[in-house]
């Protein structure tokens, strides 16, 4: 028996789309649970935006099916449901709120006239905390508020499925964290499934409970954030999502001998390999005083961001590593210190 927290809302099975040459999208195959917050995530070009347009209903694909809420959407060539007939909700990176419209009369837009319409709007207003402002213009209105009208618009029908796409990059640095915070308990507290689409890591890991990574229209893994992390699928994504130490090794069994000695490593069993160590499980000791035998190396570059620190040295058999550290006093550019994995690698068969 399916749960409602464990049925499949959205799935997606070898999903293909070209545009003339280029396949944006590649043999995608995806599951989404219901009430699960996904992130697409990828660099520009990687085609997440084209994903979520071929859930939303406005491109087609070329191979493959989609189904929302049980119900086929899009199947290879056969004529697509439109997109007012998905239930799904869309929020766009501009908002495109009707200017001449109040607030009220922007998120009663798409819901049927019926005796429960004037409750419906009030509720939504709650829910996006936009009570006491929907006889405003979006004019009237901030950033924040303006996404949040929005997103109102598109949970009033009770979408299966909502899209957000780049929900976040219109607003400021200062905003933006808590707006993203805002947002995330918005569709928890609406039980809505969601997909939003983003470049930016941070945003992904931070507010998404899955995050899917695409590289050149490949969906090349799906995972919650810390396993995305800590357990990245292949090099790229290890390299796309966070900073990344690349030290190339031999394995045998669960240990792999690197520049920073032999580390405990999970991933391939044999043979060359490149191990993957994040920069904040590379710890520094000043030499002499080190409590731990390591490697030595010399400080190459410090670059401090406030709430930590990134110490780049260059370890004695030439190899450079990084090393995240708390913003505590800092290692001089010149000094001398002692290397130690903290943590066990990941590791990529080598090349
Ligand atoms: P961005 O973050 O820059 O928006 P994206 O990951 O969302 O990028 P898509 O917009 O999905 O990427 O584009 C994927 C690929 O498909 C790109 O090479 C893009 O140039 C191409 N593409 C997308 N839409 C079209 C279109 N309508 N016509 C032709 N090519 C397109």
């Amino acid at each position: 028996m399916t749960t409602k927290s464990d049925a499949t809302v959205v799935r997606l099975r070898e999903v293909t789309k070209r545009f003339g040459g280029v396949e944006a999208v590649r043999d995608v195959s995806l599951e989404i649970r219901r009430g699960e917050l996904l992130s697409l995530l990828g660099p520009s070009g990687c085609g997440k935006t084209t994903t979520l347009r071929l859930l939303a209903g406005f491109e087609n694909p070329d191979g493959g099916w989609i189904e929302i809420d049980g119900r086929r959407v899009a199947d290879g060539g056969s004529a697509p449901v439109p997109p007012e007939h998905r239930r799904v909700g869309m929020v766009f990176q501009d908002y495109a709120l009707f200017p001449h419209l109040t607030v009220e009369k922007n998120v009663a837009y798409g819901l049927p006239r019926s005796a429960k319409r004037k409750n419906r709007i009030q509720e939504v207003l709650a829910l996006t905390r936009l009570d006491g402002l929907g006889n405003r213009m979006p004019h009237e209105l901030s950033g924040g508020q303006q996404q949040r009208v929005a997103l109102a618009r598109a949970l009033a029908p009770e979408p299966a499925l909502v899209l957000l796409d780049e929900p976040f990059s219109n607003l400021d640095a200062a905003l933006r964290g808590q707006v993203r915070s805002e947002v995330r308990e918005i569709l928890t507290d609406a039980g809505a499934t969601a997909v939003f689409v983003t470049h930016d890591q941070e945003e992904a890991l931070s507010i998404a409970d899955e995050v899917a990574v695409m590289l050149e229209g490949n969906l090349v893994q799906k995972a919650p954030p810390e396993e995305l992390y800590h357990r990245p699928a292949t090099r790229e994504v290890a390299e796309f999502v966070g900073e990344a130490n690349f030290l190339s090794g031999v394995a045998e069994g669960s240990c792999v001998r690197t520049a920073l000695g032999e580390i405990e490593c999970r991933g391939a069993s044999g043979g060359e390999v490149e191990a993957m160590l994040r920069p904040e499980f590379v710890t520094l000791s000043k030499l002499p005083e080190q409590e731990y035998p390591g490697c030595e190396g010399t400080v190459v570059g410090r670059e401090f961001y406030g709430h930590d620190q990134l110490i780049k040295v260059r370890l004695d058999c030439g190899v450079e590593v990084s090393s995240r550290l708390g913003p505590g006093p800092g290692f001089r550019v010149g000094s001398r210190v002692s290397v130690r994995a903290a943590s066990p690698a990941v590791t990529y068969p080598g090349g």
